[in-house]
Parts: C-alpha cells; sequence; structure tokens
C-alpha cells in the first residue's frame, strides 16, 4: 500500500470516528450536576476528588468538603483548601476514635459531620461537595444509606458531588452518573517505602 493509500484510509477512519463523537456530542444535551462514585482499592480516589475540586475552583465555582476519615494526620488538602475564600472544609477528625473503638463516640462523630454534609447539600451556592471516604460510614453501620440517597436526590439541580472510599454502597452505584474504580497494581507501600506527606496526605 502507498504512504497515499495509507493516508486517505487514515483519514476515512479518523472521519468515521469524529462523525460518531460528534452524534455522541450532540445527544448529550441535559446540563445538571453530576454524582461520582471514586472507588476500588488503587491509589488516586482522594486525590482525584481533590483535583476535580481545584478545576472547580478555578472556574470560581464553590466547593464544600466533609472528611469522614480518621483526622488524626493534619492533610496537605486541608491545609491547603481549608483557608480558600470558595471552600467550606469540614474535617470529621477528632471526635472519632478508630483506636479506641467506642462506637457510641464514633457513630456521633458520623452523626454530626453527615449533618454538616446535610446542610451542604441543601444549599445551592454549592457547585462542587466532596465526601471524602463516607463509604466507610456506610460499612461499620455508623450513617445509614437512605436519607443520604434522598438527600441526594433533593439537592440542587447544579450540584455535584464526589463520594471517595475503597468500597461503595451498592444503592449508591444505582443512583451514581460516573463510577471510577481505581485498580491497585502496584504501592509503594508493599515495596517497603514509607508513607509521606505530600503523597499520602
Ligand atoms: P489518595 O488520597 O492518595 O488519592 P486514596 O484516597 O485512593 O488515596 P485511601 O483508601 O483513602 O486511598 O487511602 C489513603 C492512603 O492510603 C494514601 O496514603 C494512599 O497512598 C494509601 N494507599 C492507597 N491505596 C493503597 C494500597 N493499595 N496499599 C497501600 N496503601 C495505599
Ligand atoms: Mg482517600
Amino acid at each position: 500500500m502507498s504512504d497515499k493509500d495509507s493516508e486517505e484510509k487514515h483519514l476515512y477512519k479518523m472521519q468515521k470516528k469524529k462523525a460518531i463523537i460528534d452524534a455522541r456530542i450532540a445527544k448529550a444535551t441535559e446540563e445538571r450536576g453530576v454524582l461520582i462514585l471514586m472507588k476500588g482499592n488503587g491509589k488516586g480516589k482522594s486525590s482525584s476528588a481533590f483535583g476535580t475540586m481545584a478545576r472547580s475552583l478555578g472556574h470560581g465555582l464553590r466547593a464544600g468538603v466533609v472528611q469522614f476519615s480518621k483526622g488524626w494526620l493534619e492533610t496537605g488538602e486541608h491545609l491547603f483548601f481549608k483557608d480558600h475564600p470558595m471552600v467550606d472544609f469540614h474535617v470529621m477528625g477528632h471526635g472519632f476514635t478508630w483506636e479506641t473503638q467506642d462506637k457510641t463516640q464514633d457513630i456521633a462523630a458520623a452523626q454530626s459531620a453527615w449533618e454538616v454534609a446535610k446542610a451542604m447539600l441543601s444549599d445551592d451556592r454549592y457547585n462542587i461537595l466532596i465526601f471524602d471516604e463516607m463509604s466507610y460510614m456506610f460499612k461499620y453501620g455508623y450513617l445509614d444509606v437512605s436519607p443520604v440517597i434522598t438527600a441526594l436526590a433533593n439537592r440542587p439541580t447544579h450540584q455535584s458531588v464526589i463520594i471517595t472510599g475503597r468500597t461503595m454502597h451498592r444503592e449508591l452505584g444505582e443512583v451514581a452518573d460516573t463510577i471510577s474504580k481505581i485498580e491497585d497494581v502496584e504501592h509503594a507501600f508493599r515495596k517497603g517505602v514509607k508513607a509521606q506527606p505530600g503523597i499520602e496526605w
């Protein structure tokens, strides 16, 4: 086959591909916020969520964060975003006691973090919300999924929400728009590399 033939073939293939993509773009006309789930055992769920938040902030949009996590480490994302004028950042943190296993106190901490999250879901000033590590609250039975599903369904139309966590509640999967599963192919931890600020937290 001559170079000209292969060039023509390439052009034909690209034109066909463009037509398919253009048709898909023309079909996606709905304008609304989305529910994104970031799950799986690989590294990159929370960092993807905060990356998307940074992208939204670049467009001047308002963001809210509730971190349903241990909270004994001061994370880089909290240090970086907490004073941003367009970010409200809540860390469940200190009331939480994975280590002492005080279940009553854990449930109370989870509930009060959920109250903050719920208020954000009914506040149309927020364009994007991150509920980081929320999935564990369902896994450990600290929160019921049904009020969360209801609040998500009733949120302002333009509001997007990103929920992270290794495992996701089935019912959240049923109402999500975008679900990404990060695969654990390899992790430095297994090579004996110590966890480090800026990479791990
Ligand atoms: P990141 O915050 O880096 O995006 P993540 O949100 O996907 O990570 P989590 O399950 O929240 O992952 O775990 C957070 C911490 O655990 C990070 O410090 C991360 O480097 C580490 N981690 C994530 N996946 C693994 C893994 N497969 N093995 C060991 N450590 C991991
Ligand atoms: Mg995480």
